[in-house]
């Protein structure tokens, strides 16, 4: 094996071997086949990735296919969700489709069927028809309607279509095999009477085809030559078969349906029957809330789409299920973020420090590099000034030695500026520090090139100026959940797993260079993470949502480095 085949995919190397054994490239084309029923999450954002990484791949088209046959599921506005989520993730489909373009022609098909004696309408009550399905080790029964006559047939289903009938009263079935070994292959209902609009063809229709009869006949009229699907889906191929055999005319190409295993992520729910429930019930603020595993969430959060196709291609196509830990992703957000967001100061729980011997109403301006691993991101200046802010937990009244950060009689340097000393504190009637009386040392700025600028001392903190500050709302999100499969529990709703604190909201006190920032934009708080502009914010208040924390920055800080 070469190196280019050992990094195939299971699924590249069914195409690979379709191609050797004559398959023409050229007829190469895939979909992404969502239902516009809910916002796209992670786990759509690996059959994306698969998907339209094929199309690269093999330089094939790739249609966004909307699996849009539920009315009462089904909203114009996550079709426009999706549309900007598939854009945004960095991807263009070939064709915009909607399985609604073709109600008419899979309608014109059951009439065939019918005319063929493979389809009928069944009048029974739908419990009626469960329990004549059988069991997996049970054949079904047939239902006293399978031999109605061919016009019957005929003059109901075309009842059913012009609204004759009352949801629940017809349906039209599959003739197929009520003793099949395949449940699914047992009859199987083509279309229901839905007196619904549809975000699409408004009242055309009040009939609607199942997913079954659909997805395949979709594939066909897209000319898809690989299907691929989740392994739910897997017992449903006989059928997808089945049905395109009843429609297909050679030399028309035949769909194939393979299926990879579902990505699930953990400490999260990926289902958009679940996240809806988050939304209705208020546990998140919308399907774009910064907690959200959906894609618009992630994008609030300050995700970019590199790290999303990233953790995409790391996780790769399985052929089993299973977990994915949240850290992979939290992973290469962080590795992307690091290389391109730009480095500023904020200080998110403050502690007034006074440098005792710098004058009162002075400042200065100090340059500090944007990102200290890109040149190319250049410099600005920041404040410095008398009384400034630090972090509370970077002050120790007294410390083993072993604590780099500040404490009585010790010295840190402040990022891009002095070496200060602290000298003595203030604390109120509970005991706790409210102000750090400083000194610094005036030769010692960083980058002048004195040899007091040059001196070592192990700690750097990060700062603001109090007077320069800037507030900001600042949210800090922890895991939605803390279970780490919440839905993977036999008789615990995910809803108990719940975590009450998955938001924390503070105050941010920030360097001035922040004032211009844009929603969207990303930055490197240091020492504290990586930081968003949220749509939220107003000409008068910036909303910052933490998109993941630094990975070890005490363990580094307190090692000395
Ligand atoms: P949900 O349960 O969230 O609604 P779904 O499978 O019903 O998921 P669709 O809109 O039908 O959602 O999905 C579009 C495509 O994305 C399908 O091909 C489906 O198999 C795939 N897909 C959905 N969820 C995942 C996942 N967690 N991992 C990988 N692929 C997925
Ligand atoms: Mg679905």
């Amino acid at each position: 094996m070469n190196n280019a085949e050992k990094s195939l995919n299971f699924i590249e190397h069914i195409i690979e071997d379709d191609l050797k054994s004559g398959f023409s490239r050229s007829d190469l084309r895939f979909r992404f086949p969502p239902e516009p029923n809910g916002y796209l999450h992670i786990g759509h954002a690996s059959s994306i990735c698969l998907n339209f990484g094929l199309g690269l791949r093999y330089d094939s088209p790739v249609n966004l296919r909307f699996d849009d046959t539920n009315p009462i599921k089904e909203e114009q506005e996550y079709v426009d969700a999706i549309k900007k989520d598939v854009e945004w993730l960095g991807y263009q489909w070939d064709n915009e489709c909607y399985a609604s373009d073709y109600f008419q022609q899979l309608y014109d098909w059951a009439v065939q069927l019918i005319k063929e004696g493979k389809a009928y309408v069944d009048s029974q009550a739908s419990d009626e028809m469960a329990k004549q399905k059988g069991s997996p080790t049970e054949p079904g029964v047939n239902s006293p309607f399978r031999e109605r006559s061919i016009e019957e047939n005929l003059t109901l289903f075309k009842g059913m279509k012009n609204g004759e009938f009352e949801e629940g009263v017809h349906v039209l079935r599959a003739k197929i095999d009520m003793s099949s070994p395949n449940m699914l292959m047992r009859d199987p209902i083509m279309y229901r009477v839905l007196h619904k609009d549809h975000h699409r063809t408004k009242d055309e229709w009040c009939i609607y085809p199942l997913y079954d009869w659909t997805h395949g006949e979709s594939d066909y009229i897209e000319s898809i030559s690989h299907s691929l699907c989740t392994l739910e889906f897997a017992p449903h191929r006989e059928l997808y078969d089945w049905f395109l055999d009843q429609v297909r005319e050679a030399p028309k190409l035949r769909p194939k349906q393979r299926e990879f295993a579902r990505r699930n992520l953990s400490h999260t729910v990926v289902s958009k029957r679940k996240l809806l429930q988050l939304v209705e019930k208020g546990v998140v603020s919308s399907w774009d809330d910064p907690r959200m595993p959906t894609i618009s969430g992630l994008r609030r959060r300050g995700y970019t789409p590199e790290s999303i196709r990233k953790f995409a291609d790391t996780i790769g196509i399985a052929k089993r299920e299973n977990v994915v830990d949240v850290s992979l992703l939290e992973f290469t957000v962080r590795e992307h973020l690091n290389k391109i967001a730009p480095r500023v100061m904020a200080v998110l729980d403050p502690l007034k420090v006074v440098i005792t011997n710098y004058p009162e109403g002075e400042e200065e301006w100090l340059t500090t590099e944007n990102n200290p691993g890109d040149e190319a991101a250049g410099t600005r200046q920041i404040p410095f000034s008398r009384e400034l802010w630090v972090e509370r937990a970077d002050f120790r009244e007294e410390a083993n030695r072993k604590y780099f950060r500040l404490k009585l009689g010790g010295e840190v340097r402040l990022k891009s500026g002095y070496i200060i000393k602290a000298e003595s504190c203030t604390k109120n009637a509970d005991g706790e520090v409210i102000e750090v009386q400083c000194t610094y040392d005036p030769k010692s700025k960083s980058g002048s090139g004195t040899e007091e600028s040059m001196r070592k001392v192990k700690g750097t903190l990060h700062w603001v100026s109090a007077q320069h500050a800037i507030n900001a709302e600042i949210r800090l999100y922890d895991r939605l959940f803390t279970d780490a499969t919440p839905d993977a529990h036999k008789d615990r709703d995910f809803m108990e797993f719940i975590n009450p604190e998955s938001l924390e909201i503070r105050t941010g006190y920030l360097e001035p260079s922040l004032e211009t920032a844009k929603i969207g934009l990303r930055y490197q708080f240091q020492r504290l993470g990586y930081f968003c502009v949220d749509p939220d914010s107003t000409e008068n208040k910036l909303v910052f949502n933490r998109t993941v924390t630094l990975r070890d920055t005490w363990a580094k800080l307190d090692s000395g480095q």
